[in-house]
């Protein structure tokens, strides 16, 4: 083990108590290994030498090597500053202070061959390097023989205290004199030797100070390798383990619920990718094995249909089945779905919510644990601690981003024989991302859509084109369709968004005024029959014009709304525009996306609206969304319990990396699934120290 790794921070020379304080709440460093780990952002090239002759401010960076000539100061005493005549053969330069005056006077002297390193700048007409880093020529490239200048994020915080990048990087020093080639090896040597990699030790002393270009790659490549492997380790190790330690209940019957359901009901043929999803899940389902899969399909492409199927499977096989979905409004929905498809046959389907009273509620309870109730539908409620089934063998969770990982795990303690779990989610997933995120669970796609969808047509106007806008909904309406309109709303300016759409609400009302419209409109702050009502109004086509907040982002099912205006759409992400969009374009009319914005827009998110005006396809803008703001922001991330605060590998830009670094570790397992081979110590201790004090997924689907 790497125990000296392990050491506080604070005993490395010249840390002490107060400095390692600052490092621990700054940059989470906390030992000597947190700092071996902590990368540089960039380097920069000190292997050219520039003659002062060539020097000009169109040169980020400069390195000159000379002698001090002499020192003067000028300006008044308050505003004094020290002026250093620097010479090399070609000419002279001059290097200034503004601050700490005495100590370059005392520490630099003149005659002595420095190198110095710094920006150059204009100064009184003269070209000169402010606060440049001198070293003694001789002392140069003594400690560390590096080209290339390691840089370091800092804060703030740091700055004012005298920690700056030049500080973390002499630390670093310091440490890997500390360490002395007392590093060990964290992959087996048998896969460093095969796969081509530096050695631990190599790559660590080459991502602090790079000997050249091509060690300073393969010094990323082989840490970034290591992280992305770990982490694919431990999925496919959860995986396995789960695979072995529950066994899956076997739906081997297709009965007659399903049957009548499809010969009977299903008035449309399915899609292909439908059928062959089905196929996927019911190969699962026979299997033995417990099934856990992700459903991924954009909006409206039929993953409703799929989920009843699933159930249906059940209730044939003898078992109740559940879908959880993440609001009120849309269980509600799922439920009016469900039974609308199986009117007519004889299945007993509920609904449970946090407003079902309480009569209601134990009549349900009772229903589940006889076994009479069939379908559960319902949203979080379903978790509470008195719902128990009877026999519950597959769970449909509906758009997972909303779930943690934690309340999953509650659902699977509903039966002592954990239930087939089906995660559905309409937000497109990069491939690259899903295989981190949700590696653990095998994966389908619904890439097909239901025929006879135009797809929706989207523009962007600025806000000084809001009455040619309104002019389009006034035609839309008269045409007997409906309009969404969607106002932003961000935590950190909840009141000033509800101020915008309040202002939105009353101005759309003046433009549609009673009794010839109706405008109703959903917020969060409203109570839930408020909002119920209001949304029982738009749903059944009384009202016009529904405005809210993003609540109607997730799955609301209005085939006759054909108009989504996104007002501030430079505010929201790439995949929630494409997500409110999703709502319409569900019926057979042309339906429109319109995204409203000012005119100052950032560079991103022009290129957010550009995106959406050009695509439908969920996938592609999946992509661009991952490019534009990374993984960590990708909405799910947060709860997944995998870490995303990569230290140096990039889940959006080293996909290739994460799908090899799979391949690899799948391979080892598959040849030593429990890792006890003796080349593999070495890989099992490493996960045991990156487990170290996490909750424990391995029983989470
Ligand atoms: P999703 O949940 O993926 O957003 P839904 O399951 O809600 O999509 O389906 C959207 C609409 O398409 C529903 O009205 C559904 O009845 C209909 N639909 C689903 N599958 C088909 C199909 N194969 N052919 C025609 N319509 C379909
Ligand atoms: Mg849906």
């Amino acid at each position: 083990m790497n125990e000296i790794l392990e050491q506080d921070i604070k005993y490395l020379k010249g840390v002490g108590p107060k400095r390692a304080e600052l490092l621990n709440k700054e940059l989470n460093i906390f030992t000597f290994g947190d700092l071996l780990y902590y990368f540089p952002y960039k380097y920069i090239d000190r292997s050219k030498f520039y003659k002062i002759n060539e020097v000009d401010t169109t040169l980020t960076f400069i390195q000159i090597r000379g002698k001090i000539i002499s020192f003067r100061t000028e300006g008044p005493p308050k505003k004094k500053r020290l002026i250093a005549e620097f010479a090399d053969d070609t000419g002279v330069i001059e290097l200034v202070w503004f601050q700490g005056i005495s100590w370059v006077v005392k520490n630099y002297k003149t005659d002595t061959e420095y190198i110095v390193f710094g920006r150059p700048a204009i100064y009184n007409r003269r070209m000169s390097v402010p606060h440049p880093e001198i070293e003694t020529a001789d002392k140069q490239d003594s400690v560390v023989n590096s080209k290339f200048q390691a840089q370091y994020n800092t804060t703030e915080n740091l700055k004012n205290n005298y920690v700056n990048s030049k500080t973390i990087y002499k630390l670093i020093i310091n440490l890997l004199i500390n360490i002395n080639h007392k590093i060990e090896e964290t992959l087996p040597g048998y896969l460093v030797k095969k796969l081509n990699l530096l050695t631990l030790e190599e790559a660590l002393y080459n991502i602090h100070f790079p000997q050249n270009n091509d060690l300073l790659r393969k010094a990323s490549y082989r840490l970034k390798f290591e992280e992305l492997f770990f982490i694919q380790m431990n999925i496919l190790k959860l995986k396995n383990s789960r695979k072995k330690a529950f066994k899956g209940f076997i739906f081997s019957k297709v009965g007659d619920y399903l049957n009548d359901f499809y010969r009977e009901k299903l008035d449309f043929e399915l899609t292909g990718a439908q059928k062959r999803v089905i196929r996927e899940i019911r190969k699962d389902l026979g299997s033995g094995e417990q099934m856990n899969r992700l459903l991924q399909g954009d909006v409206g492409s039929g993953k409703t249909l799929v989920a009843l199927m699933c159930m249906l499977i059940a209730l044939d096989n003898g078992y109740q089945a559940c879908l959880m979905a993440p609001t009120e409004i849309l269980a509600g929905q799922h439920f009016e779905t469900i039974r609308t498809f199986l009117k007519g046959l004889d299945i007993n389907v509920q609904l449970l919510t946090g407003s079902i009273k309480k009569g209601k509620r134990d009549i349900i309870h009772a229903g589940l644990q006889s076994g009479e109730l069939q379908i559960l539908i319902g949203t979080h409620a379903l978790l509470e601690d008195p719902v128990k089934f009877n026999n519950l063998g597959i769970v449909i969770i509906d758009e997972q981003h909303r779930f943690g990982v934690a309340q999953r795990a509650r659902l699977w303690k509903k039966n002592e024989q954990p239930p087939h779990v089906l995660v559905m989610t309409a937000t497109p997933i990069p491939r690259t991302l899903a295989m981190t995120l949700y590696g653990d669970l095998d994966v389908s796609v619904l890439d097909e859509m239901p025929p006879g969808r135009k797809p929706v047509k989207t523009v962007h106007y600025f806000d000084t084109k809001r009455l040619p806008m309104l002019g389009f909904l006034g035609k839309q309406i008269k045409e007997g369709r409906q309009v969404f309109i969607v106002y932003p709303l961000i935590k950190e300016s909840e009141k000033m968004d509800y101020k915008d759409l309040e202002d939105g609400y009353e101005s759309i009302s003046r433009a549609f005024p009673p009794p010839g419209y109706l405008v109703v409109c959903v917020h969060g702050k409203m109570k839930t029959a408020e909002k119920n009502i209001a949304m029982r109004h738009f749903i059944e086509g009384r009202a016009h014009i529904l405005i809210a907040t993003t609540v109607v982002e997730v799955g609301v099912d209005i085939p006759n709304a054909s108009v989504m205006v996104i007002e501030s759409a430079e505010r929201f992400g790439l995949s929630q525009l494409h997500q409110l969009r999703g709502r319409v374009g569900r019926g057979a009319d042309q339906s429109y996306c319109i995204l409203m914005s000012s005119h100052k827009l950032t560079n991103d998110a022009k290129k957010r609206i550009d995106i959406m005006t050009r695509t439908n396809d969920g996938f592609e803008i999946a992509e661009m969304d991952l490019k534009l703001r990374g993984p960590g922001d990708i909405e799910g991330t947060q709860q997944s319990g995998i870490p995303f605060d990569l230290k140096i590998a990039n889940l959006a830009r080293d996909g290739q990396l994460i799908q090899y670094a799979r391949d690899i570790a799948s391979r080892i397992l598959e040849d030593d699934h429990a890792l006890e081979k003796p080349e593999n110590q070495v890989i099992l201790q490493e996960l045991k120290k990156a487990s170290k004090g996490k909750p424990d997924w391995s029983v989470i689907s």
